[in-house]
């Protein structure tokens, strides 16, 4: 039986720490308690929206008028030489669970938070490695249909921060497999610690915030590619420049709405600095926008995914 819970507060459950209540919410731990949800949503004629880890989600203060699913199934195993992992496992696990079994390829994704699903739908990735380079296999289920579907790799239209399972709202990813190259479990396991503590160091991990706002854009001014390259002393690939130093550029590191502030840190992380609002958030992006429009004709767009606005 399913406990579905009415008015839930959001806030907590996502990294930014922002956001109303839920009408309904539900955390699922089957296939069949998924299911269940999904037929519960349309028996009430409402929206459904699935979250996992919270990590790349900025709800609104009014909350969501629909049920949340939280994808809490979680399950990891070597299954014929390929490591097949359940959506709502977190993605640390995978990577570690991945190490101690002798699989390389996937130590530099340590430390991105969230589950599993959520990094296959969003294609995450760190340091030049992203997830989808190592899927053998996605299991989603269609909620119009209610039908498991199976995606090999090439038909999961992965590409930077995209797949197919962020195109179509109704493919809630399952489970995948993911082909790994088998390595010494000891060198697997110090380059995860590695990452580990590399990303500790940067002191953004706690923060109330999710990981990069935007995404890193590609440019067609030569003059400032230039600079770039300069600046850095690494060419820019295919044209593309972090988010983060453009901002910088148009001098908003630090800039602060209302509780919402441009990191010191890491400009391209937006910060909670204790009492924002998804509405400060809101109106600082809009800013940061406008700024980065107006200054160098660059559009950025959002790696952070809305809900209820
Ligand atoms: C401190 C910090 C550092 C970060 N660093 C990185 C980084 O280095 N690289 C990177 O890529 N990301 C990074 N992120 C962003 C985030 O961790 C990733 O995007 C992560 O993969 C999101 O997973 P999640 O489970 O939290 O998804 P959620 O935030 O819960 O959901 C994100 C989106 O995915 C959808 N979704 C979730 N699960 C499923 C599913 N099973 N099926 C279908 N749709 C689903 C949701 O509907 C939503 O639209 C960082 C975030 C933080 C807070």
């Amino acid at each position: 039986m399913l406990d579905i819970k009415e008015n839930v507060p959001l806030a907590p459950m996502t990294s930014f720490r922002l956001g109303g209540e839920a009408k309904y919410f539900v955390d699922v731990k089957t296939v069949e308690e998924l299911k269940e949800a999904l037929t519960f949503a349309k028996e009430k004629k409402v929206d459904f929206y699935v979250m996992a880890g919270g990590t790349n989600l900025l709800i609104s203060d009014n909350g969501y008028e629909g049920l949340i699913i939280r994808m809490k199934i979680s399950q990891a195993q070597v299954t014929d030489g390929l490591v097949d992992i359940t959506a709502g496992t977190p993605l640390i696990k995978v990577v570690n669970f991945s190490a101690e079994n002798g699989f390389a390829d996937i130590e530099a994704l340590a430390g991105v938070p969230g589950t599993f699903g959520g990094a296959v739908r969003g294609n995450a990735g760190a340091f030049g490695t992203e997830i989808g380079n190592h899927i053998d296999e996605v299991t989603a289920l269609d909620a119009n249909t209610l039908e498991i579907v199976k995606f090999k790799k090439d038909q999961c239209d992965f590409s930077y921060r995209s797949s197919v399972f962020k195109k179509n709202k109704n493919l809630i990813v399952l489970s995948a497999t993911l082909k790994l190259t088998p390595a010494d479990i000891a060198v697997c396991k110090a380059k995860v610690m590695e990452t580990v503590m590399g990303r500790t160091k940067k002191g953004l991990q706690g923060a109330k915030s999710a990981g990069s706002y935007f995404m890193n854009p590609k440019i067609e001014d030569e003059n400032l590619l230039k600079e770039f390259e300069q600046e850095k002393g690494v060419p820019a690939r295919n044209k593309v420049v972090p988010a983060g130093w453009i901002i910088e550029k148009a001098g908003l590191r630090g800039k602060t709405i209302g509780g919402a502030q441009v990191s010191e840190n890491h400009t391209n992380y937006i910060i909670n600095t204790g009492q924002g609002t998804a509405e400060n958030v809101i109106m600082l992006v809009s800013y940061v926008k406008q700024q980065v429009r107006d200054q160098f004709g660059i559009q950025l767009v959002e790696e952070v995914n809305y809900l209820g606005f």
